[in-house]
């Protein structure tokens, strides 16, 4: 009594955790309730993550092939930028998604109420309708009673407190904004999201300098395939600078002045056109009144998941960003699937849906630059550090005949077997489309395939997936086609 809705499943926060548990709990017969305080379905990964980037880097990625096409005998006058055009086609990629979802949630009379929501106590959350940007809690509240309820409320990226607020400093929805195209960009934080919007912008136009506290770009991946991009990439940088701190910053007529600390940090503070914040993603688990529930929160803004997703309320699930890392929006669907199927398992009294679980053994990473770098399962530098003997089969691009096709044989793909089994331990690859290849390696570790397997498969003639059974038949010592 006393709520404005009831249901069987709140779902709060509708990003790809949250849709993806809010259509497989409605699937299964569960009355949902979506609470989401944008105007749109889709959260970061298809507002302001995953999709718009992948847009802005696909339209960069053929900038940069026709680039060098003079070489191969045809030739294309220089770029004519129409910034507006290019963000109207961004923003109709996105829309093209995020009502796809919109159509979908309909189809399964899953509930959306707009608004920010946060708890009461554990049966019942309040929503304040939100306007705008969602930022703004405005409007009107309501409260939505649960039986069950699965938190999907996500990350956002951290800002250091030294920067000051200007336009001229801006995080990655602010870049995938695109306002102009700046002379000088400084990208703070190496990591994926901060190069890949660097690819961007530098074809676009803007000279990069990088900083990062660590000793290498790209953390996570083994230094030989970031090697192969880096190679590629150094022409887009002024200044890669590694293991330097930034202390300070300071917004000037003429730019964001910038200060370093470390080795390879310049004397003088440098000025910036603009400042992109990519250190980093913090979630926001001390946002949603998680208290009230008796849900545990981290320091950190982390909420602890079992491995069914369950928190230490019982009747209350947490999934993707907000649950940890990796924060990729794959591992949260998957996240999101086993805590719906839970929910409703127990609903329902079905045993085989109650006792799902998240057990993947291995989820990709894919770094979207240009050559992608893509990996999965143990690496090199993991197996070295922690003394697994493996066996590898290294297979580069510049024997295979699609790439030289391709006139970009500069990658390679390498397998990673136990030395002892035989099977199939992790795979790293980087060059073109490396991330839409990495998924068959992730299938083969799941399998528990060895070198045989992936070996002689037959994989169709000439592509760049033949080169991972190329990789495996190194391994095993039966490859023809490499000296
Ligand atoms: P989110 O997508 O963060 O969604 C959470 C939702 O909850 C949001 O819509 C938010 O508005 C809503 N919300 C939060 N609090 C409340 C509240 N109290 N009330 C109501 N609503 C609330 N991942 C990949 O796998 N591949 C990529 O290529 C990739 N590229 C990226 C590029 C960029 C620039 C960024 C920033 C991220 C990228 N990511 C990528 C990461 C990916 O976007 C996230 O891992 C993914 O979106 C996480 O999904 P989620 O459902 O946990 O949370």
């Amino acid at each position: 009594g006393g709520a404005d809705l009831e249901c069987d499943m709140l779902v709060l926060g509708a990003g790809p955790g949250g849709y993806s548990a809010a259509f497989r709990a409605a699937d299964l017969g569960m009355k949902v309730v979506l609470v989401e305080r944008y105007a749109t379905l889709g959260g970061v990964c298809l507002n302001v993550g995953c999709i718009p980037s992948k847009a802005l880097l696909h339209v960069a990625a053929v900038m940069d092939e026709v680039s060098h096409f003079e070489a191969l005998g045809v030739s294309y006058g220089k770029p004519q930028l129409d910034l507006p055009k290019l963000k109207a086609h961004k923003g109709k990629v996105v829309g093209k998604l995020t009502g796809g979802l919109a159509a979908m949630a309909k189809m399964r009379k899953v509930t959306i109420v707009r608004g920010y929501g946060e708890f009461l106590d554990p049966h019942q959350v309040q929503v304040q309708e939100t306007t705008g940007t969602g930022q703004e809690k405005t409007g009107k509240k309501q409260t939505v009673k649960f039986r069950n309820c699965i938190i999907a409320a996500g990350s956002q990226a951290v800002q250091l407190p030294f920067m000051p607020k200007d336009p001229r400093v801006v995080d990655s929805t602010g870049a995938l904004e695109l306002a102009g195209v700046p002379k000088r960009m400084l990208i703070l934080g190496g990591g994926i999201i901060g190069l890949e919007m660097g690819t961007v912008y530098s074809t676009l136009g803007a000279r990069l300098d990088v900083v990062e506290m660590l000793d290498g770009l790209m953390q996570g991946a083994d230094r030989d395939l970031v090697k192969v991009w880096q190679k590629m990439n150094t022409p887009r940088f002024d200044n890669i600078m590694l293991k330097t701190r930034t202390v300070g910053a300071e917004a000037t007529r003429d730019g964001i002045r910038v200060s370093f600390e470390g080795e390879q940090a310049p004397k003088e503070p440098q000025v910036y056109d603009l400042v992109l914040q990519a250190v980093g993603r913090s979630p926001n688990g001390k946002k949603i009144g998680a208290e009230k529930a008796g849900v545990a929160v981290t320091d950190r803004g982390f909420i602890p998941v079992d491995i069914q997703m369950r928190t230490n309320v019982p009747h209350i699930f947490a999934i993707g960003d907000i649950v940890g890392q990796p924060m990729l929006a794959h591992k949260a669907v998957h996240e999101a699937h086993v805590a719906a199927e839970v929910a409703a398992g127990e609903m329902t009294g079905d045993k085989a849906l109650s006792s799902a679980a998240f057990n993947a053994r291995v989820i990709p990473s894919v770094a979207y630059t240009d050559p992608e770098v893509a990996w999965v399962g143990l690496t090199e530098d993991q197996a070295k550090a922690e003394g697994i003997a493996i066996k590898k089969g290294h297979f580069p691009w510049n024997a295979s005949g699609r790439a030289i096709a391709n006139n970009r044989d500069e990658g390679f793909t390498k397998l990673l077997f136990d030395a002892a089994t035989h099977r199939i331990l992790g795979g790293g690859i980087v060059g073109t489309h490396a991330g839409d290849m990495i998924g068959e390696v992730a299938l083969a570790i799941e399998m528990g395939a060895d070198e045989i397997d992936i070996g002689k498969t037959i994989h169709p003639h000439p592509t760049l997936g033949e080169s991972i059974g190329m990789a495996a038949e190194i391994a095993h010592g039966t490859c023809t086609d490499v000296p």
